[in-house]
Order: C-alpha cells, then structure tokens, then sequence
C-alpha cells in the first residue's frame, strides 16, 4: 500500500528496531514506548485493521498472535503477564491504519486502560 508506514516498515524501506520476522509477519520496537517492552507486530502485507485481516485471512491472524506470545517470551515478560492490544478505529485511538499487535509489558498496569 503505498504511503503506509508499516507496509514501508515490513519492505525495509523505513527504519526501525526489528526484534523478530519471520516470512508473514514483522515485529519491531514501538518509536515512543509505553511500557518497557513496547512491541508492535504486523503482517507484512497490508489490512487496515483486526477486523479487515480477521476476514480475510484468519490464518494470518493466528500467525499474528503467536508471534506476539514468541515476543513475550523472548522479552521475558511471560511469567509477569503483558497485554496484547489491538486499537481498531478512531476512538480506541488506532492512528496507522496497517493492522498491528501492540505487545505491552515490563510494567504493572491498570485496568480499564483509558
Ligand atoms: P495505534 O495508535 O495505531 O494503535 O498505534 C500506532 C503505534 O505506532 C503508536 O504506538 C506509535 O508510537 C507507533 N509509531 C508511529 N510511527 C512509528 C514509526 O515511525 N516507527 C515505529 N517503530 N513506531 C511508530
Ligand atoms: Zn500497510
């Protein structure tokens, strides 16, 4: 998708702290953190969001998912617990409309988030 940010990302054309990547699917570190570990996966081709990608490609999603638990793992936040969000639409604040796993841990966190 030309001018999206994590297409760009996942082509190696925009910089970035990649953590892992496999041949589906990119995990790299989040540019202004919101917890310690602050990890961002996406699919290296575009859906603009959860539902988009859910809908089309179900197995992508799952793709998604584990690689999100194999971030845990390798960040070491497993056995403290982390959170796995996905910001869909303007008011749960999704502002780059290339679907992303934000992995959040390292940290106590409350609940509701705001
Ligand atoms: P959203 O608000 O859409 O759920 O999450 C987008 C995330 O992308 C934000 O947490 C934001 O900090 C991150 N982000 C925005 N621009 C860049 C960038 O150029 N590089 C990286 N690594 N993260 C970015
Ligand atoms: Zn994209």
């Amino acid at each position: 998708m030309p001018d999206c940010l994590f297409c760009g990302i996942a082509a190696g054309e925009v910089a970035a702290t990649i953590v892992s990547a496999n041949s589906r699917t990119i995990a790299f570190r989040d540019i202004n953190p919101q917890a310690p570990v602050h990890v961002l996966i996406v699919p290296r081709v575009h859906y603009a969001n959860l539902a988009e990608l859910g809908a089309a490609e179900a197995d992508l999603l799952a793709e998604l998912v584990a690689h999100a638990r194999e971030v845990a793992v390798g960040e070491g936040i497993v056995d403290a617990g982390y959170r796995v969000v996905f910001n869909t639409g303007q008011q749960a604040g999704q502002t780059v409309e290339h679907v992303h796993a934000h992995v959040l841990g390292g940290r106590p966190m409350s609940w509701p988030p705001g």
